[in-house]
């Protein structure tokens, strides 16, 4: 029987009747080379129709692959197969007695998946996730596999590709000794008054902050540190200790979220706000996020409270995170220390999507890319102006992939000439 294929959110209704699920990746390599368009899907955690192969195409996903996570612990690094979560690499790499140097806000997501689309967590000195990645191994258009490393020139269009290349089947990430971590939650941080080099010691307080607010007043609702216990414990005189353990989201239950009031543990259940076991997020809504220099940080701030009262109609919280400088060309923090503006938007496509255009308009002249798995309505012309190396990217890609065979409406717009 035809099964309904959508992704995480249910806004999107993929076009294939049928996700295919090779067991082995020979019966994969003989997938894609006999097909004419391929897509792959994660963990369908993207926003978008960034995924969406269109009518026809073959739509695949890695979950039935053998699940390979290879610590090498002398050489401190992990190989990982491309349909593995951070939920399931995250505890091998644990029991290791190593860690990651960052994840996302949950660790639901697939690795591959992830840095596909340029996926952060948040650290003035931590790079988008892609940042750990030093090896890539791709299945491409006839089958055979390509694998390309750091040092390799084409590595730099090889991580975050937006599955614009290839199947990709492992990763190779680096790794660092394990480290603890503790969650200290602040609230009520107000705008008023918040200048740049105040800003800019509020996001630089932990090792990982996040800022969130709700928009219907000028302030910031809760503040999240993430300090690692090996660095020093801040003084945060600007907001005041919260009361009771928090979740973002207002109305959403706090038990949903990693532990709180300053209790260390292990980095893998501290730098992610949400439980692997339990619903992420609110679990009902849409996402956007927009990422400029960090300089801008301040009057983009400023222009979002301008249009405060429209944005704060749709929205269930906004959350302000920092990524530092990358260097893959299709990443949203390619060469720039970067503020990140997320909103989780209630799920209403068509409500929400007058306010992302208000949104967008409001950010025009701070050089805001949007994240690749998020709603956006950037048109492709503007976005090309904000990807200094996408001539690159189409280079590789019209070299890794001369037919097409890996290409959608997504990616064709964007990497049209
Ligand atoms: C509740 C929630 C919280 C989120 N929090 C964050 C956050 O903290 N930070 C952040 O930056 N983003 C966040 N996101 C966005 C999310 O990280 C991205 O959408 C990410 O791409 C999800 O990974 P996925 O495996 O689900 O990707 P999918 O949506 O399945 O796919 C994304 C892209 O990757 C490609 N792809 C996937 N696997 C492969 C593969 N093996 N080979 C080739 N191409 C592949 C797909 O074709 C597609 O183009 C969040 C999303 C949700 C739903």
């Amino acid at each position: 029987m035809a099964e309904t294929v959508t992704n995480w959110a249910g806004n999107i209704t993929f076009l294939a009747k049928e996700l295919h699920r090779p067991h082995s990746l020979a019966a994969l390599g003989a997938l894609v080379a006999d097909s004419a368009n391929v897509r792959v899907l994660g963990s369908g955690h993207s926003f978008n129709e960034i995924a969406e192969p269109g009518p026809g195409g073959v739509l695949l996903s890695l979950a039935a692959l053998p699940a390979e996570v290879d610590v090498d612990s002398a050489a401190r690094t992990v190989r990982v197969g491309g349909g593995v979560r951070y939920a399931e690499l995250a505890g091998h790499v644990q029991a290791h007695g190593l860690a990651l140097p960052n994840m996302a806000s949950l660790p639901h997501i697939s690795v591959a998946g992830s840095v596909a689309t340029g996926t952060h967590g948040s650290g003035v000195g931590n790079g988008p996730l892609a940042s750990a990645v030093r090896e890539v191994e791709i299945v491409t258009a006839d089958g055979s596999t390509v694998v390309i490393g750091r040092g390799d020139e084409r590595f730099g269009g090889a991580v975050t590709s937006l599955g614009a290349l290839g199947v990709v089947t492992a990763l190779t990430l680096d790794l660092e000794p394990s480290f603890e971590v503790e969650q200290h939650v602040f609230t009520e941080l107000p705008l008023a008054g918040l200048d740049f080099e105040t800003l800019e010691t509020v996001l630089a307080a932990a090792y990982s902050v996040s800022l969130f607010t709700d928009w219907r007043a000028p302030g910031f609702r809760q503040v999240w540190l993430k300090r690692r216990t090996d660095q020093p414990l801040p003084d945060f005189p600007w907001a005041a200790p919260a009361t009771e353990k928090m979740h973002p989201v207002p109305g959403m239950p706090a038990v949903n979220c990693t532990e709180q009031f300053g209790v260390a543990g292990p980095w893998h259940e501290r730098l992610p706000h949400f439980r692997a076991d339990f619903t992420p997020s609110s679990g009902s809504e849409l996402q956007s996020e927009y990422l400029l220099p960090r300089r801008h940080a301040i009057d983009a701030l400023y222009a979002i409270d301008g249009i405060r009262d429209v944005v704060a109609g749709v929205l269930q919280i906004c959350e302000v995170r920092t990524v530092a400088a990358d260097e893959q060309w299709l990443s949203p923090a390619y060469g720039r220390d970067t503020v990140a503006l997320h909103f989780t938007w209630i799920k209403d496509t068509a409500a929400v999507l007058p306010v992302v255009r208000r949104l967008e308009a409001a950010l025009d002249t701070l050089d805001a890319r949007p994240h690749w798995g998020k709603v956006f309505a950037v048109p492709s012309a503007a976005l090309r102006a904000r990807c200094p190396r996408l001539g690159d990217f189409r280079e590789l890609a019209r070299t890794l992939d001369p037919e097409g065979k890996f290409a959608n409406a997504f990616v064709r717009d964007l990497l049209a000439d």
